[in-house]
């Protein structure tokens, strides 16, 4: 009897908790950034790279794209390898070789992972697929081909702008506030209804294919610092044929990614992305954590 009673609350905690947190599996990260304009990836990789490494099951590796072997067609990571791919590419970045873009489509449509890092919105307008994975993006000639502006009204609901426009802009850096709009998405869970972040870049006026979006906090972008007065996407969720991407719009520079609200959502963003499971817990100084 007492045996029996054991395994039913074993079996009922088990269904309760999800099983990566019984898994010592690691999760496979890759980091690819490359030569870009505006963006200085060669000082932020190494610190997205310090801040995942804070978490013993991610297992992080690195790849950097360059004008040459994108030409050449020689860059070519194996994505097989990974569970996630960590984008910190940017505006100006060498198209990828075909060979590579088909690969990438490949991962992510059988089930692979991406996390978009601020400016990885920015780059590739012309592969098709990039942008599906990102859902709006910004900059090099995005315009109403590109896709709607996406938003949520007053009213809080999703709203898809199809007005003539380009994509992209920023007012100066400064503080603001995020609102969380999926409080019991696995990324959201357990976070502030609200919390700053900042002095940042509040992108706006991102638009794209804007398909399978999840829009998990907005930011307010405010006309009095040269924005659009409408409550921006600022992390989202973009589901891929079987993919999964976490979109942060934080992050400009090395400063921004040391941020508790940055350290937090991009852990656990990146872990979803790789299992679809969140088990990093928040801060209990979120967002004032220091990260050294
Ligand atoms: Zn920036």
């Amino acid at each position: 009897m007492i045996r029996s009673l054991l395994l039913f609350t074993l079996a009922s905690v088990a269904c309760l908790v999800p099983n990566s947190l019984f898994s010592s599996e690691k999760i496979k990260v890759l980091i690819a950034d490359g030569p870009q304009k505006a963006h200085k990836y060669l000082d932020t990789t190494p610190v997205l790279m310090q801040i995942l490494d804070k978490i013993p099951r991610f297992e992080v590796d690195h790849s950097r794209s360059s004008k040459e072997s994108c030409k050449d067609g020689s860059y070519m990571p194996d994505f097989s390898k990974y569970d996630v791919v960590v984008m910190n590419e940017g505006f100006g970045a060498a198209d990828w070789p075909k060979a590579t873009q088909k690969a990438f489509e490949e991962f992510m449509a059988s089930g692979g992972g991406m996390v978009s890092i601020h400016a990885a919105n920015n780059c590739w307008p012309n592969w098709k697929e990039y942008n599906k994975m990102t859902g709006i993006g910004g900059w090099g000639g995005r315009n109403e081909k590109s896709g709607p502006y996406l938003y949520i009204n007053s009213e809080g609901k999703v709203f898809r702008d199809t007005s003539k426009g380009k994509g992209g802009a920023h007012g100066p850096q400064h503080e603001f506030e995020l609102i969380v709009r999926e409080k019991d998405h696995p990324i959201m869970k357990g976070l502030p209804p609200t919390f700053n972040h900042g002095p940042d870049e509040l992108y706006d006026r991102l638009r794209g294919p804007a398909e399978n979006v999840t829009i998990l906090a907005t930011a307010f972008s405010s006309k009095e610092k040269r924005g659009t007065g409408r409550h921006e996407p600022a992390l989202m969720t973009i589901s891929y044929s079987k993919g999964r991407v976490f979109h942060t719009i934080l992050g400009h520079h090395v400063k921004q990614t040391k941020e508790g609200s940055f350290v937090t959502t991009f852990l656990r963003g990146t872990e979803w992305a790789a299992t679809g499971v969140v088990t990093i817990p928040v801060h209990k100084d979120f967002p004032n954590q220091k990260f050294e």
